[in-house]
């Protein structure tokens, strides 16, 4: 098409995973919380005053930032919040990366393929290292990659490894002054946070969402924790971007959301003892299970090919996540849903088997 250009017609764009309308699927596919958002939530929104929606909301999100601060422990000057962590995370790249050899960024080969995307679209140089044989991350090679810093997804995303706060603290202190961008997204389930490390080193950004365990993947709200100078530089990039990426219905939600640690407490933990029972479940099934430490399961190796097992439990009625490329197509990437949910899945995949 004559019209587009040289990026738009050539780039590879993310693929975010189905949302099967009609059909009703056991969905364990996108990493979405089984239990719904905590009654505050509820309330918020049947309190929701439409006048709220006449005026554009406020610019820096302030409000919502001043309630994330209080629950991360840190100053309001220290957060950013933007539309779902992927934007956060869009914007990183702009932020504290050039678009030269040796000052880009630096991941691992398995791990968020948005990363890839995103280094793309904004033509910063991307450095991948693959995993260790047992899919914790090569520190060592890291540390020998030249960059303007790294992105670790902690617990790491599809293997669901996690990385301890102590061994990300000696990352820190051995990468001098490269940028270590901790992508949280499913830390919540795991309980090893870095943001308390922010305040010991000024090259680290945590990035968290409100998608995974507050159970809001719909409402869109993710933020980065961090120095002032780095968010500083946040806002920069969004004010050329979008100047209002947090709309008043998920300001309100969100903030209700924060004021419910005990209902959260109580859902992740729930998910977390499931998980350990359906990966005990799949490796009593001859699977190859990595520990994982968030809420989902990477399972693979077995009798059956990942795109088989896709194939099979989507015929089923039960969603999972695959992906054909070389890496990760021995495996699937199956999301932690209700018991219910999860003994569907493990019943079907008992049948698949036989
Ligand atoms: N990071 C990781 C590792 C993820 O898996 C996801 C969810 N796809 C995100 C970030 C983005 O989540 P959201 O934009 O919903 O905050």
């Amino acid at each position: 098409m004559q019209y587009l250009s040289d990026k738009a017609r050539t780039i590879a764009p993310y693929t975010a995973g189905e949302q099967p309308a009609g059909r009703t699927f056991v969905k364990l596919n996108t990493n979405e919380n089984p239990y719904p958002p905590a009654p505050a939530v509820a309330a918020a929104l049947a309190g929701f005053s439409t006048e709220n929606l006449r005026r554009y909301p406020e610019p820096d999100s302030g409000m919502l930032r001043a309630a994330i601060a209080a629950a991360e422990g840190v100053r309001p000057e220290n957060i950013f919040c933007g539309n779902g962590s992927d934007e956060v995370l869009a914007l990183c790249f702009p932020a504290f990366f050039n678009p030269r050899e040796g000052e880009g960024a630096c991941f691992a080969d398995i791990t968020y393929s948005f990363y890839q995307v995103f280094a793309a679209f904004f033509g910063i140089p991307a450095t991948t290292v693959p995993l260790n044989a047992d899919f914790s991350f090569d520190f060592e090679a890291f540390r020998a990659v030249k960059c303007r810093g790294f992105f670790l997804a902690n617990p790491n995303a599809p293997t669901g490894v996690g990385v301890p706060r102590e061994e990300m603290r000696s990352f820190l202190s051995s990468v001098g002054e490269r940028l270590v961008i901790a992508d949280e997204a499913y830390m919540d389930f795991y309980g090893q946070s870095c943001v308390p490390l922010t305040k010991e080193f000024d090259n680290l950004l945590v990035v968290k969402t409100f998608s995974k365990s507050y159970a809001l993947a719909g409402i869109r709200c993710g933020y980065a924790v961090g120095a002032k100078d780095l968010i500083d530089g946040l806002f920069r990039m969004k004010d050329c971007f979008n100047s209002y990426p947090v709309d008043m219905v998920c300001r309100d939600v969100c903030i209700a959301a924060l004021s419910e640690r005990e209902y959260y407490r109580r859902t992740i933990s729930l998910v977390c003892a499931e998980r350990e029972r359906v990966r005990e479940a799949l490796l009593g099934m001859g699977f190859t299970v990595p520990e994982s430490r968030a809420n989902f399961l990477f399972a693979g190796r077995a009798k059956v090919s990942g795109k088989t097992l896709y194939e099979r439990l989507k015929a089923a009625g039960v969603l999972v996540r695959f992906w054909d490329v070389p890496v990760l197509r021995d495996f699937c990437r199956i999301t932690v849903g209700t018991k219910e949910d999860n003994e569907s899945l493990l019943k079907e995949i008992a049948d698949i088997l036989a």
